[in-house]
């Protein structure tokens, strides 16, 4: 029986990048065929066209070449959903994660592919940002935000980790059974299990436009991810307001015994008002925390898909001269 060509499955999700368009198709181009001179792997390509508003859908189609899928969601519903919808339309050996505004490299899309080829006993080798460039400010607040999040579960979230990575198609399969609609790629992966090794990257600039993060967005997206991947906030608050319970007992004590014991006449309105502050600000922190967790509990409780694909278009010609 002759060999099957082994099969590699490209995923990019994008949104308004048609000024990348050209570039990335070109990228993909050369991508495929080192691919199949280094590896032997024929590849396909699967785009996600996250509810674009421009023509990007219609510009990647027209430059692409070989084999390749755009499946259209019906609209915007985030980069981490529409990494669900590429890899649900994967059945490849083996399947990459890239963005489409080229600030992943030929170069290193094709270590990684090779670190998983050379290594057996690996399942996912993903990509690892050295944190440069990044401001004392922000990179403190990650590493927080990982230890965090990483001190109350049994697998930990690796830092500086994100979507570009290649994985064998037994790991892309066991991802898509993670249903969840809030979706925290980061955990999910760490969830999953597997073994995992690291290749440490610079990523290059965006080609045009700026990254869909803002500061807000990634607080929120921060939020999110505490809410669905751990409870440790949820404890130290309760840990914490049994703490104030208890100090507030113990002065109510003291002044009880000064009252009552030595005639002082303890004033009033000082700690009244410190203890309301104190204790409001509190509650309000506490149930909007709550609120998160239940809000993540409800939109998980709908029995609504994660997506909507509006329609999928796609080509297997022949490969584009370079353009
Ligand atoms: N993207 C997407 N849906 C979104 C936001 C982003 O499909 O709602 C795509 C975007 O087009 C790009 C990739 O996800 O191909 C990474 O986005 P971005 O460059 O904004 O993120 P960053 O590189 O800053 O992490
Ligand atoms: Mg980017």
């Amino acid at each position: 029986m002759p060999e099957r060509q082994p099969t590699l499955d490209i995923v990019t999700p994008f949104w308004n990048e048609a000024a990348s368009a050209e570039g990335f198709a070109r990228l993909l181009l050369e991508l495929e065929t080192e691919v199949s001179r280094r590896f032997g792997f024929a590849t396909r390509k699967i785009l996600i066209d996250d509810g674009s508003v421009d023509d990007s859908a219609a510009r990647f189609a027209e430059a692409l070449g070989g084999e390749w899928e755009i499946v259209r969601l019906s609209r915007n519903f985030g980069k981490e959903v529409a990494v669900l919808a590429g890899l649900d339309r994967t059945c490849g050996d083996m399947v990459l994660i890239m963005d489409a505004d080229l600030q992943h490299s030929l170069e290193v899309s094709l270590k990684l592919i090779g670190e998983l080829v050379e290594n057996p006993d690996v399942d996912v080798v993903y990509a690892r940002t050295n944190r440069e460039g990044a401001s004392w400010k922000r990179s403190q607040s990650a590493k927080l935000f990982y230890s965090l999040i990483n001190s109350s579960q049994r697998f930990d979230i690796p830092e500086n980790a994100g979507d570009f990575r290649v994985m064998r198609g037994t790991v892309a399969r066991a991802l898509t059974k993670l249903r969840d609609k809030r979706r925290f790629n980061k955990g999910l992966y760490a969830w999953a299990g597997f073994r995992h090794k690291a290749v440490t990257y610079t990523p290059g600039q965006r080609v045009s436009g700026t990254s869909k993060w803002s500061r807000l967005n990634l607080l929120a997206f921060s939020m999110e991810g505490f809410a669905s991947f751990s409870v440790l906030p949820l404890r130290i608050l309760s840990l914490s307001g049994l703490a104030v319970a208890l100090a507030g007992g113990i002065y109510g004590l003291k002044v009880f015994f000064e009252v009552f014991f030595y005639g002082i006449a303890v004033p009033g309105y000082p700690s009244l008002l410190v203890a309301i502050v104190v204790l409001g600000g509190f509650n309000l922190a506490l149930l909007g925390l709550i609120g998160e967790y239940v809000w993540v509990a409800l939109s998980e409780s709908k029995d609504r898909p994660v997506y909507i694909v509006r329609d999928i278009v796609s080509g297997a010609g022949e490969q584009k001269p370079d353009a």
